[in-house]
C-alpha cells in the first residue's frame, strides 16, 4: 500500500475510535476497508488538489460540491452492510469515488447527479477505470430511480431537507438507507433508516455531519 493510502486509512481507523459511541462501533469491517484502501482517491481529485488527495478530509471537486471525508464513506458504507449479490441506489454521483467503493462491493450500482456536468465526469472516470457494474443517470434524487428498483440498500450523499418518500418506496424489506439530514450552515444528522419486514421505518441518529445541500432544483449543466 502507499504511504499516503496508509495514513488515510490510519485516521479513518482513529475516527472510527474516536466517534465509536455515537456511531455504534470501534471499527469498520475488513471488507469495507480493503476497498477503502484499494480504490485511488488521488484519480478522482482534480491535479491542483492532488497534495491533499489522501487527506481525511473533503475537497472541492468545482460546482459548488465536494467529494466526501474518507471516514465518512467509510462510516455510511460500512452502516449499509452490504452483500455481494446487491442492487445498489446512490444519490449523488460527484466525483465517483464513493460509487467506486459501493461497484467494488455489489452486483449493481445505480447512481443519479443532478449537475449534468458531474455526472458525464463521473461516467467517464469509472468506465475508463473498467467498472462495468455501474449505470448512470442525470437527475433529481429526490424521485430516486423506478427503473432498478426496488434496492438493496440506498445512499444519499447529500444533506436532505427530508427523508425522500420515494426513496423509502423503492426500497426492499429489511433493507436500509443512510442520508444526511438538516438544512446547510445548520448541524446536519447523519440517520440510518430501516426499513422493516411490514414495511414500517425506523431512523436511527448516527452523527453530526456537513454535508452540500440536496438541491430540489432543476437538472443543471
Ligand atoms: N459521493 C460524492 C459526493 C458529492 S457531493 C463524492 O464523494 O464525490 C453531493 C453531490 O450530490 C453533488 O455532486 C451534487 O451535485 C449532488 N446533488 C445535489 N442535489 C442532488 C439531487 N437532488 N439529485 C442528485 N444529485 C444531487
Amino acid at each position: 500500500m502507499n504511504k499516503n493510502i496508509t495514513n488515510m486509512i490510519a485516521d479513518i481507523e482513529n475516527e472510527a475510535i474516536y466517534t465509536q459511541h455515537s456511531i455504534g462501533r470501534k471499527a469498520f469491517s475488513n471488507k469495507v476497508m480493503k476497498v477503502i484502501a484499494s480504490v485511488q482517491r488521488d484519480k478522482f481529485v482534480a491535479p491542483e488538489l492532488q497534495v491533499f488527495a489522501f487527506d481525511n478530509a473533503p475537497l472541492s471537486i468545482g460546482h459548488g460540491q465536494t467529494i466526501s471525508q474518507p471516514y465518512i464513506v467509510a462510516l455510511m458504507t460500512d452502516l449499509l452492510q452490504l452483500e455481494s449479490d446487491y442492487r445498489v441506489l446512490e444519490i449523488g454521483t460527484g466525483s465517483g469515488y464513493q460509487t467506486a467503493i459501493l461497484a467494488e462491493l455489489v452486483e449493481q450500482v445505480n447512481t443519479m447527479e443532478l449537475v449534468q456536468a458531474l455526472g458525464k465526469q463521473a461516467k467517464q472516470r469509472l468506465t475508463g477505470m473498467g467498472y462495468k457494474n455501474i449505470n448512470f443517470q442525470i437527475g433529481n434524487g429526490y424521485e430516486g430511480w423506478l427503473e432498478h428498483a426496488p434496492y438493496d440498500a440506498i445512499i444519499v450523499t447529500a444533506a436532505a431537507d427530508y427523508i425522500p418518500p420515494l426513496l423509502v418506496e423503492q426500497l426492499k424489506p429489511c433493507r436500509k438507507l443512510v442520508i444526511p439530514v438538516g438544512q446547510i450552515y445548520m448541524p446536519q444528522k447523519l440517520l440510518l433508516v430501516e426499513k422493516d419486514k411490514h414495511e414500517n421505518i425506523h431512523a436511527q441518529n448516527i452523527l453530526d455531519v456537513t454535508f452540500v445541500p440536496l438541491r430540489q432544483s432543476d437538472i443543471e449543466q
